[in-house]
């Protein structure tokens, strides 16, 4: 990939996906463009839309279809996969979503939460808050497999494995420390439920010793759950695995202002990885230009810092914050704007602190 060119795919996928990310496509564009960077995407239709011009949402190689995707493209921009009210509940884009994380072998689910005001938070904390939940996204329950045994009788049995390997839990935690150290974060929290005896315990003790200017401990999840409502302020990288990491970056979502403001990246360093706001497809809201952009706007800032871009993910960080200051918000921030007239101060925005030389 040449330094100064990104091809973007961009899964508009189901529901609100198709409201957001043309909109975060442009600030991204215009983010990367005043950094000499430019962003080439291309829309593509699959789920919903596909449905209804071609009457399937997905082609039937989706494995086939991911590392095409792959091949072609230096960044997978993705919206999300479910209802969709324009089609029939049965179909969406989930087995295109779960392919792209697992058959790019994406190992890091990044979700971080910083609080952009304090008229965001419930808690109304008078403290800083910036978490960020590194979530293992190949292993662990969910992304495992299950059995049924005596279906539907009263004798029924499901077991459902979790697997945790050294090389998953190992590469999860080294990712955490380097990005500690590479974006000044100071401490690395590890959270599970096994404690002592657990495989997470020992292995990330192993490569926290790697690490010795980082600041590393462990934490039991549910002491964690009533620690982040105390003392947010106390935690910066949260590392764990696919269903804690799951429970706890909607928790820390909701401690700095919902749903609307929860970005993501599913990360490979140095492979193709993908970008996907946290949220649903909020078919309650979609279609409507209610949905709050931020969400996938901040998801382009992690995919241009992913890429090494960082000036340019700093220019959409200085946007939102100001969009935040002067109150241009959705109606989930308790603001009146629709989702384009957001998008378009924004990239306004990213264009004048560009000129004035900011970020
Ligand atoms: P959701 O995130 O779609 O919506 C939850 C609430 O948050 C709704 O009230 C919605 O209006 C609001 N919301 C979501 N995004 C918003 C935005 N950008 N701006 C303002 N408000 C926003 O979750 P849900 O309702 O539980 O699920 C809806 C569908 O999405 C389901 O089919 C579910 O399976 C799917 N889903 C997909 C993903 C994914 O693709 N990663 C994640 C969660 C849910
Ligand atoms: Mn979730």
């Amino acid at each position: 990939m040449p330094d100064n060119l990104i091809r973007m795919a961009v899964i508009l996928a189901d529901g609100v996906g198709h409201d957001v990310l043309p909109v975060a496509t442009e600030v991204i564009q215009a983010a990367a463009g005043a950094c000499g960077v430019e962003v080439k995407p291309t829309v593509y239709g699959y789920g919903a839309q596909r449905y209804l011009e071609e009457g399937s949402p997905l082609p039937e190689d989706v494995p086939g279809l991911v590392q095409d995707l792959a091949s072609k493209h230096d960044a997978i921009f993705f919206g999300s996969a479910g209802v969709d009210p324009r089609v029939p509940k049965e179909v969406n884009c989930r087995p295109l979503l779960r392919e792209l994380r697992r058959g790019l072998d994406l190992y890091v689910n990044f979700r971080p939460a910083p609080l952009l005001d304090r008229r965001f938070s419930p808690l109304l904390v008078d403290v800083p808050v910036d978490l960020v939940v590194m979530r293992e996204n190949t292993e662990g329950k969910i992304s495992s497999r299950g059995e049924v045994f005596k279906e539907g009788t009263p004798d029924e049995v499901t077991v459902y494995d979790d697997i945790n390997t050294y090389k998953g839990i190992e590469r999860i935690c080294r990712y955490s420390f380097e990005y500690a150290r590479s974006h000044g974060y100071p401490k690395v929290s590890m959270t599970d439920k096994g404690g002592g005896v657990g495989i997470w315990y020992r292995v990330f003790w192993e490569v926290a010793g790697k690490y010795p200017d980082v600041e590393a401990e462990h934490i039991f999840i549910d002491t964690l759950c009533a620690e982040l409502l105390r003392h947010p302020d106390r935690y910066s990288i949260i590392v764990t695995n696919d269903i804690f990491g799951d429970i706890l970056s909607d928790l820390c979502a909701g401690l700095v202002g919902g749903m609307g403001m929860a970005a993501s990246g599913c990360i490979h360093p140095g492979r193709v990885c993908m970008f996907e706001p946290v949220h649903g497809t909020a078919p309650d809201i979609c279609f409507q230009d209610k949905a709050n952009p931020f969400a996938a706007v901040l998801t382009g800032r992690i995919l241009l810092d992913t890429l090494g871009h960082r000036k340019a993910s700093e220019l959409i960080w200085e946007a939102v914050r100001l969009a935040v200051k002067e109150d241009k918000l959705t109606g989930d921030l308790g603001g009146r704007l629709g989702t384009r007239a957001v998008g378009d101060y924004l990239v306004e925005t990213v264009e004048k602190l560009a000129k004035e030389g900011g970020a």
